[in-house]
């Protein structure tokens, strides 16, 4: 472990790791239960539409939320189109700036206003005290996302829903396996979509589902998965391609019996972070509730310059020539992103709380490809840049003017 500030691969030492760490590698289990999926799966030649697989996948994800609902989807970002569309969402829609990307497009695409709305500073959520300021004739629903895995504030949201007559929504891309006063992701609002793209917690290479105990909305929305077909020869509304493959329900049936692992390794290195970080100055690690079920999917810092003595995206490069990929998500968020910055230029005056956390936020590598080995080491580096800073930071500025001495042809 290096002992001094010039020692860090970004002045010139070796980097602490030889392969690079990553936020969010696929989890990958049970090989020989995938392979005896996917040949049975080639056995019977039914590869997609509604198979055997899909079918098993939807029923044991519906057990596990304890929801009467679930349809696989090829990916959220379809699941929420759908779901906006299913749901006959119109005019503005109520949605936080820092999500994923997806989240806004799925409204955007579909000709519907995103009214950006700030955060909480602590729960990183959308802040309902905010809401009703924000509400105009045209809203028709509220677009929540639990981020990080992290279900807060959802008794307000649904008593604001139903005041005002609004949808409520939930983006669960994050929130596979977490819960809220016991009640599993999944059974908030009028629906949810889970995100099973390959970096997530539960991984089906690409894939998603929709959640919800609405019976009539879960007959549209399978209609709408395919096409609107009800039967061979009949469309009987619009529809999309929207389905799930059996390859990718093999990788999520077999991805589900190992779930407890993942959250047991996810769990550890949240645990070690904690400790290794506690009492660094500046650096905040997001808890989660222990009280409820998590999957501890993201691993976030919060770098308070004052304290740290660098600012976030100093030590993201510090990280990164380290073979750390840390990761800034969701930067610079949503309404500084194209096309949302050019048709609401105003929109980061109204968003200060987004706009300090974007500025803030670093997710450190977890999952089942770092174990207590790399969390030591990546601890030890975090720990020696902030004993060091001011070192550090006079040693940054001067590679940064070296390194345009150099770039001067
Ligand atoms: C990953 C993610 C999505 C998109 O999921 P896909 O399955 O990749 O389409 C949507 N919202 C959030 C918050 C996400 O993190």
């Amino acid at each position: 472990m290096k002992s001094r500030g010039e020692d860090l691969a970004i002045f010139g030492g070796p980097p602490a790791f030889s392969e690079a760490l990553h936020v969010g590698r696929p989890n990958v289990f049970d090989r020989a239960r995938f392979l005896d999926r996917v040949n049975k799966m080639l056995d019977r030649r039914w590869l997609t539409n509604d198979g055997p697989l899909v079918q098993e996948f939807e029923q044991r994800l519906a057990d596990i939320c304890a929801i009467d609902h679930c349809i696989a989807v090829c990916n959220a970002t379809l699941g929420l189109e759908l779901l906006i569309r299913a749901c006959g969402l119109t005019g503005e829609v109520i949605v936080p700036s820092f999500t994923f990307v997806a989240t806004v497009h799925a409204l955007q695409t579909q000709s519907i206003v995103p009214h950006f709305c700030d955060i909480g500073r602590d729960t990183h959520s959308i802040d309902p005290r905010r809401i009703e300021r924000s509400l105009t004739s045209r809203t028709s629903a509220i677009l929540a996302v639990h981020l990080w895995g992290r279900i807060h504030d959802v008794e307000i949201l649904a008593d604001l829903a139903a005041r005002h007559g609004l949808t409520l929504l939930f983006d669960a891309a994050h929130a596979f396996g977490c819960s809220y006063q016991g009640v599993s992701a999944g059974g908030f609002g009028r629906a949810e979509v889970f995100s099973f793209h390959a970096t997530k917690f539960l991984n089906t290479f690409e894939g998603g589902a929709i959640a919800t105990n609405d019976g009539d909305l879960a007959g549209r929305l399978r209609l709408m998965r395919n096409f609107g077909f009800r039967d061979f020869d009949s469309v009987v509304s619009l529809g999309t391609n929207a389905k799930m493959s059996e390859v990718s329900a093999a990788m999520g049936l077999t991805a589900l019996e190992s779930l407890d692992r993942v959250v047991a390794c996810n769990r550890a290195n949240h645990e070690q972070y904690a400790e290794l970080l506690n009492n660094l100055p500046g650096v905040k690690l997001l808890a989660y509730d222990e009280t409820e079920s998590c999957n501890y999917q993201y691993v976030v810092v919060e770098i308070d310059e004052r304290g740290v003595g660098l600012n976030r995206d100093e030590l993201m490069r510090i990280l990164w020539a380290e073979n750390v990929l840390a990761r800034r998500y969701f930067f610079p968020g949503c309404h500084r992103m194209e096309p949302y910055r050019a048709l609401y230029p105003e929109a980061p005056d109204r968003l200060p709380v987004t706009e300090q956390v974007c500025s803030r936020v670093l997710q450190l590598p977890t999952g089942t490809a770092v174990g207590p080995d790399e969390v030591a080491v990546i601890g030890s580096i975090l720990r020696l840049v902030v004993d060091e800073a001011p070192k550090v930071k006079r040693l940054l500025e001067k590679e940064s003017r070296d390194s345009e001495v150099t770039s001067v042809p």
